[in-house]
């Protein structure tokens, strides 16, 4: 298998009470791991399964759907899961800190327009914070789409996600998005954040 489903670096219950460990089980060993075997299963014998998953994303919307869709929730996944720590919350520092402020006037005016993304996302997607050629961009794509994908509406790095699907929050807050956004901010790893906006 060329590419394969990471172990979390925290329990399943580490995020409690924001999100909850039976939550965090299925969408990792179950979701993340669907994504994961269907995505190898899309490439397998053919020239893609040499190429970085980047590379892959970049020509993600001439490689038909199952690569789209499960190289997509592959890799976002990957990063959702990177973005989140059980010690998490509170503000970003140095670097990030400055180009938040300069791009959206204060952090809670990036808040409030991140946290609009994701609630207002139709369906199933994610919001993003994308470093691009001219400064950070709040974003949100439908489906398992990401801003590496030549077919992205905001194309650059990703700094921090949420996912926005059903199966991210349905067990705890049913149909109330906006309180699992409310609680996501208390487990946010600015550090990681931090590192992916300097890389
Ligand atoms: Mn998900």
């Amino acid at each position: 298998m060329a590419f394969s489903l990471p172990d979390l670096k925290y329990d399943y219950n580490a995020l409690e009470p924001y999100i909850d460990g039976r939550t965090m089980e299925i969408h990792h060993s179950k979701h993340h791991r669907g994504y994961t075997n269907k995505f190898n299963a899309a490439i397998e014998g053919s020239a893609l399964a040499d190429q970085s998953i980047e590379e892959i994303l970049a020509g993600a919307g001439s490689h038909g759907a199952a690569i789209l869709n499960n190289g997509g929730g592959f890799y976002n996944h990957n990063l959702f899961w990177e973005v989140m720590t059980p010690n998490g919350g509170g503000q970003p520092q140095g670097d990030l800190m400055q180009a938040i402020n300069d791009a959206f006037g204060s952090f809670e005016e990036f808040r409030s327009k991140f946290s609009d993304a994701a609630a207002t996302r139709f369906g199933s997607g994610w919001a993003w914070l994308v470093k691009t050629g001219s400064g950070l961009v709040v974003t949100s794509t439908p489906n398992q789409d990401n801003p590496l994908m030549d077919i992205a509406e905001v194309k650059g790095t990703p700094v921090l996600v949420i996912d926005v699907w059903e199966h991210a929050y349905y067990l705890k807050y049913q149909h109330r998005r906006p309180e699992y956004i409310e609680a996501f901010w208390n487990v946010v790893n600015w550090t990681e954040a931090g590192n992916r906006f300097g890389s």
